[in-house]
């Protein structure tokens, strides 16, 4: 496969050529042409396997259509890391996609001013999430047609699994989930039940 073959946004494709990456990794490959068909996909994946791009990719073709994102990370890390990611792919949609990340470390209302400008993404832990659908129900979580949970068993190790739990009752329904997971441990497969509709299981 090649990322021309993937029905993405020439601004996307763009960026990509941009990143000099020769062809999509496996997770890619797999993720990408069923995300772009609106399937939820549970992937078992390693950092490093290119999961990131896997559900940026198709997150930001939604975004270009004006539709919103949660993603969901352990870390303030890695926060930080997706949010890199997401801005070399967006490079050529200048102001046309907004990103933002409410995990790191400044005040809440920075991050209350970041959600107002209702960005397309918005990267978060699980806890930073929960604190704004509190604040605020409508900032985040209005309008959001999909969800990523990375690393969902560290999610699940840093005891993250009551907030997920609550945050199921504020997040619309019908939402299509991105579920990466490292390992598969019986933990996750719980989140498979709650977060996702028959997705696509790819086992890397
Ligand atoms: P991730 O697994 O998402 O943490 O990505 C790990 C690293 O792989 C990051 O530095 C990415 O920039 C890089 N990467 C992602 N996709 C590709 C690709 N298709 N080809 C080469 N490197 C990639």
């Amino acid at each position: 496969a090649s990322f021309s073959s993937f029905s993405l946004d020439a601004r996307l494709l763009r960026a990509v050529a941009d990143l000099n990456y020769a062809h999509p990794t496996l997770v890619q490959a797999k993720a990408i042409p069923l995300a772009l068909e609106g399937k939820d996909i549970l992937a078992r994946a390693k950092t490093g396997s290119g999961k990131t791009a896997a559900y940026l990719l198709p997150i930001l073709q939604g975004a270009l259509n004006n539709e919103r994102a949660l993603v969901l990370v352990p870390t303030k890390e890695l926060a930080d890391q997706v949010l890199r990611m997401a801005e070399k792919l967006k490079k050529y949609c200048d102001k046309a996609v907004k990103v933002v990340n409410i995990a790191q470390n400044v005040s809440e209302m920075v991050q209350r001013t970041l959600l107002a400008d209702n960005p397309h993404v918005v990267v978060a832990t699980p806890s930073r999430a929960l604190l704004h659908t509190k604040l605020n129900p409508t900032s985040l979580t209005t309008g959001i047609t999909r969800l990523v949970i990375d690393e969902a068993d560290l999610l699940l190790s840093y005891g993250y699994e009551d907030d997920l739990q609550s945050l199921t009752k504020s997040l619309p329904r019908g939402l299509q989930t991105f579920l990466m997971s490292a390992t598969l441990t019986p933990e996750v497969e719980t989140l498979k039940t709650l977060f996702c509709r028959s997705p696509a299981i790819l086992r890397l």
